[in-house]
């Protein structure tokens, strides 16, 4: 069975494990909480004003879009949409290619199906031949992440087309794009050409929401409707609701944040290069480094220096590799000197 390995809750630090805005969310978004009144929060949630304003963020129509309770409940909606059994026979297959969001494995299990993990090449170039070659009869959904986490590493988009093209008729391709803002490409503007594909986004990342939990699924309304069932009807709640137009109201403050994850990513392979560790180019807001047999050490020697990493030596391929969020300037010559640090002194 796959876990879901849940990070402890650790809030007395710098937080650089979790990929999170570490600046706090937009003011903006403050201000609209603050004015939410007593009759708001009493009554069910109203949705149209904000799937419109998210459409238009994503540049479709609000047909094609659903909001959820996180993008962990899209997945968790798109893996209960296409993965549960029936109509066929034997279990039904997703496709993770790995390393990959942990969410994947766990939530296909949750819902009756079967992991089939794709074992990484050895540069984390993306294996479409070898997705391909694992797609079978009973193959209903192949799970992506574009940019991926834990590695940055970005696919193709034809890539991804191919994949769609190739899995059985009834079969979906989800492409997760929780980093795309920070880099890489959207896959939205090939949804009409390809509709068996679903993409999922959220303002957990680069919108800095993570803790009022929202995000997207976006697909052609007949390939997303069947999704949008198994979304609970009042799922997303009021506070989010307000907060995400104010957020979108807000474009300097992301565009501020997105400069800085930039000169944040440069930070860190500048220090690598002098530290002599090897890390992968990042489509996303964070890095993947390769500190070798030392790792676990050297994220307990940060934490107890106050500065949290997350060890992914477990994931495919990862093995003796750290990945540190790369937002924030500030927080990140934190986290590169406390790094240097620990690693200098190890020498
Ligand atoms: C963070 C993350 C998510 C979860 O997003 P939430 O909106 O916080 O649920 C989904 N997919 C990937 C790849 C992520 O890294």
């Amino acid at each position: 069975m796959s876990e879901y390995d849940k990070p402890p809750e650790l809030y007395d630090g710098l937080r650089l494990h979790q990929n999170e805005n570490t600046a706090g969310c937009s003011p903006r978004v403050l201000g609209a909480l603050a004015s939410l009144r007593a009759d708001q929060i009493s009554f069910y949630p109203p949705y149209k004003a904000t799937v419109e304003a998210c459409a238009r963020h994503f540049g479709v129509d609000p047909d094609a879009i659903a909001l959820t309770n996180g993008l962990d409940e899209g997945i968790l909606a798109v893996a209960l949409a296409y993965l549960r059994s029936g109509d066929r026979d034997g279990v039904p297959e997703a496709i993770v290619p790995q390393p990959a969001f942990e969410m994947f494995g766990v939530t296909t299990e949750v819902v009756g199906g079967r992991t089939v993990k794709v074992m990484p090449r050895p540069g984390f170039d993306f294996q479409l031949e070898e997705v391909l070659e694992a797609i079978t009869p009973r193959t209903r959904l192949v799970f992506l992440t574009n940019p991926n986490n834990p590695t940055g590493v970005s696919m193709s988009i034809d890539a991804i087309r191919t994949i769609a093209q190739r899995v059985p008729p009834g079969a979906g391709v989800f492409v997760d794009e929780a980093y795309v803002d920070f880099g890489g490409e959207t896959f939205v503007p090939h949804l009409a050409s390809c509709p068996n594909v679903i993409v999922g986004r959220t303002f957990a990342k680069a919108y800095g929401l993570a803790g009022l939990r929202l995000g997207a699924v976006i697909g052609v309304p007949a390939e997303l409707n069947p999704i949008r069932r198994a979304i609970g009807v009042y799922s997303v709640n009021i506070a989010a609701v307000v907060a995400v137009r104010a957020a979108l109201e807000d474009p300097a403050y992301v565009r501020d944040y997105l400069r800085q994850v930039e000169e944040s990513r440069r930070l860190v392979y500048a220090a690598c290069d002098r530290l002599g560790l090897a890390y992968w180019k990042s489509d996303a807001n964070f890095v993947l480094i390769r500190t070798g047999a030392e790792t676990a050490r050297l994220v307990e020697a940060a934490a107890a220096r106050g500065v949290y990493l997350r060890d992914r030596s477990n994931e495919p391929g990862c093995a003796g590799c750290v990945r540190i969020t790369t937002g924030i300037v500030e927080h990140t010559r934190r986290g590169i000197a406390v790094m240097e640090e620990v690693v200098c002194a190890a020498r």
